[in-house]
């Protein structure tokens, strides 16, 4: 039935888009040359209709972790559709949401001993606001500036961007923003005594901005401290993708509190998850009358747990997360020159396969970073990410509005040559962004008139 549907309308994506789903989105592709119709996609590339390849270093925004259209994954997903497993229960337990917290729980350690399922990664936010306010009956929640935790009422009330918050005023009552890496904001914050829960991403995905040293331990001492729940978001960080299975491994910590989705499905299946102590669990679902007092009908999804467990086997089996690693170290010793050789090119910084460069004005006049940054905020960075996709067929993406810096969230499957291709190409394209030949002149002139700003 689909392959049919799929050839008697093959090419129709961007209209039928632009007609019922969004305009404006259709309209920034086209504006910035990424209207290609996509054919298929495996591991760590996509294929348009005319079969080229294109090494996608964005992964999804990070929930590609096991690579596209995973055959572990997919294997999984097809059994548990023959197995004719009971679904949902709504009144009634089955195995999978099982067997897939407890290796959950045994992966997080620490005070992690209970998994409530979740379908995104917002929603496991709102669900640690809403437990964790309820368990330490305390009513604030701090958050950093520029954080990014999901766009969900509750979970933008504690979003430190405000390009994301200004226009959906008011938010909730009781949330506030302290700059990240300050911990004397924090315990300035924290000693009033009223703060539930601290969440913080362990490197914020807005820019890829990693933590100063010693700041998550002094965070998680601080809310020891003053009663204050410590919850760390590993949405985007999680399962791999930091060169850990959790990025709060790398610090040592112990959160009370973790939110995880993306990578958890492989990408086929939206799931997420809130893990968190028994202490806070039980502090909410403390009898029978509260055994249902948070959840949603669609959580735990059995294809999702499928998917979950086969995600977890292909991981371990292919060694992913150390790959992670490994190629991370890569790329930052292949891209870190790129800050000798350019004067725009101000930091290249990541851990694991999370990775940026950031640009800056150069101190020389001869560039083009002036008139462009000019027409508009964060432009620079555009013509790094289009130059990547139309002539090298890298996708990439600007970190976040108006930011001078080009973010990758490859799949972990990527190879070295795919490593080493980037690097080359990102190489290429900035010499030549900087210089700002006509072309790319004439592309920045209709992206500022079109006001593209992702
Ligand atoms: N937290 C973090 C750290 C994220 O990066 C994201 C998604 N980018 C979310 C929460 C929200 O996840 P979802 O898009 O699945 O709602």
């Amino acid at each position: 039935m689909l392959r049919e549907l799929l050839d008697a309308r093959r090419g129709e994506d961007l209209d039928l888009w632009a007609r019922s789903i969004n305009p404006q989105f259709v309209r920034v592709l086209r504006t910035i040359d990424f209207d290609r119709t996509w054919a298929r996609a495996e591991g760590a590339y996509l294929f348009d209709e005319d079969g080229k390849r294109y090494l996608d270093m964005l992964g999804g925004f990070g929930m590609y972790n096991v690579g596209r259209n995973n055959p572990r994954v997919r294997a999984a997903l097809v059994e548990a559709l023959e197995l004719e497993t009971p679904g949902m229960l709504a009144m009634g337990t089955t195995l999978l949401p099982g067997l897939l917290a407890e290796q959950l729980i045994e992966l997080a350690g620490g005070r992690i001993e209970r998994c409530l399922f979740t379908s995104t990664g917002t929603e496991a936010v709102e669900a640690a606001l809403k437990l964790g306010r309820a368990a330490t009956k305390r009513e604030r929640v701090i958050s950093c500036e520029h954080g990014f935790h999901g766009l969900t009422l509750g979970a933008l009330s504690a979003n430190g961007c405000p390009e994301f918050t200004d226009r959906f005023q008011p938010l909730l009552p009781g949330f506030a923003q302290v700059p990240f890496g300050d911990l004397g904001a924090l315990e300035a914050e924290l000693r009033r005594e009223d703060v539930a829960i601290f969440l913080v991403e362990p490197i914020q995905g807005k820019g890829v901005h990693l933590p100063p040293d010693g700041y998550l331990q002094g965070a998680q001492e601080l809310c020891r401290r003053y009663g204050t729940l410590f919850a760390v978001d590993e949405v985007q960080t999680g399962f791999g993708r930091t060169g850990r299975m959790f990025a709060f491994e790398h610090w040592g910590l112990e959160p009370d509190l973790v939110p995880v989705a993306k990578s958890l499905s492989g990408g086929y299946v939206p799931v997420g998850g809130l893990l968190m102590s028994r202490a806070v669990h039980e502090a909410v679902f403390d009898s029978m009358e509260h055994a249902v007092s948070h959840g949603s009908t669609f959580a735990p999804n059995e294809l999702g747990m499928a998917a979950g467990l086969a995600t977890l086997q292909e991981l371990r089996d292919r060694r992913l997360v150390e790959e992670s690693a490994r190629l991370g170290e890569k790329l930052l010793k292949l891209t870190r020159p790129l800050v000798e050789d350019f004067e725009v090119a101000s930091e290249v910084r990541g851990l694991g396969l999370m990775w940026a460069i950031e640009f800056t004005e150069p101190k020389s006049g001869r560039t083009s970073w002036r008139l462009i940054e000019r027409m508009q905020k964060g432009l620079f960075a555009q013509l790094v990410v289009v130059p990547l996709f139309t002539r090298h067929r890298i996708l990439t993406q600007v970190a976040g509005h108006n930011m001078a810096v080009v973010k990758v969230l490859p799949p972990l499957c990527l190879s070295d040559e795919d490593v080493e291709e980037f690097a080359e190409a990102l190489h290429a394209t900035v010499k030549s962004a900087q210089r700002m030949p006509k072309s790319l002149t004439k592309f920045a002139l209709s992206a500022a008139s079109a006001g593209v700003r992702r």
